[in-house]
């Protein structure tokens, strides 16, 4: 049964193949940001409706839903793709260029757009044996304020009730043809902080008159390091960084106040509420010691996202019928990245797989740079396995 399924899938992505890749360059061609894909989600919606996909549209402003029914009753299985770009001047010597000045895609999303319909194109052809739905999910402004979340809190996992999720992102850090799953905690909260330290301007020539709240965050900078180098069990990675420092204007001058952020990434749930914690004491001491004051902001933003240990087998077992057993690896370790995919991880039981694209890994692909880019083959990957993932979950019994 599954053999048969696993050619059924590959000759049809192969037929679906070529309009994948057109849909990619569009993508490419036209990025938009979070929140603003709008070109883009009428695309991935009208593409739907050629199919006769039940769409819905506007979810969470951009977002859309394309819901595949089954012809026999089963579970509801959830694939989500972002369709958000990023704000770089494309350097890429590719075709298919970014014709919006300042906008590019340079993570891959326009990939998992045109992957996840590419998948639709499959499934819809199999819909007559499927046991159970298929959500297509493609969600804005996975890069900033998220898409996910909102789109949850719009009912996206209800009518019908998601009973698995599942979701994927091109990697530059795998060689391509590789798959890596990870068991577990795969990615970080990649949460945000800003704090102030305010203390008393005054002539730089008269240090004595003023309290410096430059030397004061200096040292409170310095003493954070040592929350993550001395407080934390250093099998237990954390991060601690600094975005930016601002204050005063003049040479001469010591400023009222210095203001700091940056970004925290954990993932442990105790540390993430902890780490900051501990920085503000640190903050307070270090202040308080010279009569300056301080303020200090933690912002939650993504949840850590945890892979579900059976869905992630299931993906094991999958994604090997697409690129081989040998090519499918458990990740080494968990990414410092956050991904707001992590949000479905937290109602639902979830996975979240890495699909390579590194020719070579001497120098591998890096995201968000402005010379971000991979090959057309890649779509093969992400579409059949995406597809594959969707038909195991439903018609096998095995999870
Ligand atoms: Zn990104
Ligand atoms: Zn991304």
């Amino acid at each position: 049964m599954t053999t048969m399924y696993e050619q059924k899938i590959l000759e049809l992505s192969k037929k679906y193949y070529e309009k994948t890749v057109a849909l990619r360059h569009q993508f490419h061609k036209f990025p938009e940001i979070g929140f603003e894909e709008v070109k883009t989600s009428q695309t991935v919606a009208e593409e739907l409706e050629k199919l006769g996909i039940t769409v819905t549209r506007n979810i969470a402003k951009t977002g859309v839903v394309g819901l595949i029914k089954g012809k026999y009753p089963g579970k509801t299985v959830l694939l989500r793709a972002d369709m958000d770009a990023l704000n770089i001047q494309e350097e890429a010597d590719v075709p298919y260029r970014s014709q919006v000045p300042g906008k590019m895609h340079a993570c891959g999303h326009d990939g998992h757009t045109a992957g996840l319909l590419g998948a639709a194109m499959v499934l819809n052809e199999l819909k007559d044996e499927l046991k159970g739905n298929v959500k297509l999910i493609f969600q804005p402004a996975e890069e900033n304020h998220g898409g996910a979340e909102p789109m949850i809190t719009e009912g996206v996992l209800e009518n019908p009730k998601v009973d698995a999720a599942f979701g994927c992102h091109l990697w530059g850090g795998i060689p391509e043809g590789e798959i890596h799953v990870k068991h577990g905690a795969a990615m970080a909260a990649p949460d945000t902080f800003a704090f102030k330290v305010i203390g008393k301007g005054g002539h730089g020539a008269m240090p004595h008159l003023a309290i410096d709240p430059v030397i004061l965050t200096v040292q409170a900078i310095n003493n954070m390091q040592s929350i993550i180098s001395r407080r934390i069990n250093p099998l237990s990675p954390a991060v601690i960084s600094y975005g930016s420092i601002n204050g005063g204007e003049n040479h001469n001058v010591i400023p009222n106040e210095v203001k700091v952020t940056g970004t925290i990434r954990t993932f442990d749930k105790k540390l993430r509420y902890w780490i900051p914690k501990a920085m503000e004491e640190t903050l307070k001491g270090v202040t308080e010691l010279q009569g300056a004051k301080y303020t200090f902001d933690f912002t939650e933003k993504f949840p850590i996202l945890f892979n579900d240990d059976k869905m992630t087998n299931l993906v094991q077992k999958t994604v090997a019928k697409v690129v081989g057993e040998e090519n499918v690896k458990e990740a080494p370790e968990a990414n410092m990245g956050g991904e707001d995919f992590a949000y479905f991880a937290e109602k639902v039981p979830s996975s979240f797989f890495f699909v390579g694209i590194s020719k070579d890994m001497e120098k591998p692909v890096l995201h968000h740079h402005p010379e971000f880019q991979w090959d057309d083959k890649n779509l093969l990957t992400v579409m059949q396995s995406m597809a594959q993932v969707a038909v195991d979950f439903l018609n096998n019994n095995e999870q």
